[in-house]
């Protein structure tokens, strides 16, 4: 006999495919409560200044269409054709993505998030709880506890608790704790810093907008993408050993005008100095691990359950194609949206519609992962090489 509680989901991790899922769920009639460690973006008023930005795939676009909450995205991002690739000498030569217009999209990563945010809270069965940190998670009972702000806990129970809790996903810890999980986690030795070409003194981009500029370095690269403020966000990858040796102002204004020469007229050296040293150089992991759920009680999505290097630009876009893959099983064994055995489920179908997703999923972002790891070579020296399908050189851009 249906419960007649309806059933309730926790999403852990209000980030891009924690608020993209619980829309999902939304959409089902299911009582959604999203907990996330966090302060709500929407209210920062501590703007850095800064925009950060992320490419946007088919694969993403794909589901955020299914979620119907692609619109406003699609409006507010950058279509980049190609790449364009900087030599030391300052030539620049363009690589299209290919001969139909295949693009690749910037876009600004909280402006997505606050969109995906404001469009889960517009079902009256989603509730939102910022500065909630996930403790621990008892998958048995799928009870799980939050510490709030004010140093309180707070404990709730649910149906079902989907970990969107990013890398370092507490959410996991704890399905590992209990299940048989195959994992593996492998750091790079590379590291990564962000820094900004702004506008021109005219308001324009300094650079093309339409495309992924990379200066490859062969061992390392930089990248940047366009911002719709007519900035650059740029993305210096390098081994650590070589952050460790620009210890000075000096070192590292040597090592750009040796190394990019011309991306400093365009960041200005002041700008570059000041941002090198204060951003935060962060590191990267690929973690794989499988499966990605405990019976019907939890399961994991996005970089809780996939964590890839970023030389692919999938991470998100893959994270997102969780959401809509669990959602193809879902309906498989549930039935579709609508229907009273999707809005009140048997715990028996959850249960196969999880395993039928771990199963599914777990080859395909496993690939992913290998891919990305490969792309890094790829990127910061293979494009280097002659004989790139439709290299076009563009001297004087
Ligand atoms: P996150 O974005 O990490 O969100 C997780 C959320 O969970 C956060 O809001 C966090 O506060 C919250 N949380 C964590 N722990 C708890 C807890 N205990 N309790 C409650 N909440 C918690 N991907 C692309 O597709 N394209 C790109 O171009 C791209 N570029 C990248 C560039 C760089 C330099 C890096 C590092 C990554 C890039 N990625 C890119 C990858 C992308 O950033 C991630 O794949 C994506 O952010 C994953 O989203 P997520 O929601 O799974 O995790």
């Amino acid at each position: 006999m249906a419960d007649s509680k309806p059933f309730s989901v926790v999403i852990v991790g209000g980030g891009l495919v924690g608020s993209l899922q619980a829309i999902f769920c939304a959409k089902r009639g299911w009582k959604v409560d999203v907990y996330e460690a966090r302060h709500d973006p929407r209210n920062d008023k501590t703007v850095s200044g800064r925009s950060i930005n992320l490419a946007l795939s088919v694969r993403g676009i794909s589901a955020l269409k299914a979620a119907g909450v692609e619109k406003h995205i699609l409006e507010n991002m950058i279509p980049m054709k190609g790449r364009l690739i900087h030599s030391k000498d300052g030539k620049l030569s363009s690589q299209p993505y290919g001969i139909f217009g295949e693009c690749i999209n910037s876009v600004d990563r909280m402006a997505m998030n606050k969109h995906l945010l404001d469009s889960a809270e517009m079902f009256p069965n989603v509730t939102l709880h910022f500065n909630h940190e996930l403790l621990q998670c008892d998958l048995d009972s799928s009870h799980a506890t939050f510490k709030k702000k004010d140093g309180t806990n707070l404990s709730v129970t649910a149906s079902l608790v989907i970990g969107a809790d990013g890398v370092h996903s507490r959410t996991r810890q704890q399905l590992m704790r209990k299940a048989r999980i195959d994992f593996s986690q492998k750091y790079i030795d590379h590291a990564w810093v962000e820094l900004t070409i702004p506008p021109t003194a005219n308001g324009e981009y300094a650079m093309d907008a339409h495309h992924l500029h990379i200066w490859p370095r062969q061992t390392f690269m930089m990248i940047a993408l366009p911002n719709l403020d007519k900035s650059f966000t740029v993305t210096l990858f390098m081994p650590q050993s070589k952050f460790d040796a620009i210890a000075t102002e000096e070192d590292l204004k040597t090592f750009f005008r040796d190394t990019f020469p011309d991306s400093i007229p365009h960041m200005g050296e002041k700008l570059l100095v000041q941002e090198y040293f204060k951003n935060t150089k962060g590191s990267l992991a690929q973690i794989k691990c499988r499966p990605y759920h405990y019976q019907d009680k939890v399961v994991i999505i996005g970089d809780a359950a996939h964590a890839m290097v970023p030389f692919y630009g999938q991470g998100m876009n893959c994270g997102m194609e969780d959401c809509l893959v669990l959602e193809e099983n879902l309906t498989t064994h549930l039935g579709p949206v609508g229907s009273a055995s999707s809005r009140n489920p048997n715990p028996v179908h959850v249960s196969a519609a999880l395993d039928a997703y771990s199963a599914q999923r777990n080859p395909d972002v496993e690939a992913m992962c290998d891919l990305a790891m490969y792309n890094y070579v790829e990127m910061r020296s293979s494009v280097t090489k002659a004989g790139y399908l439709f290299r076009k050189t563009v001297e004087g851009w």
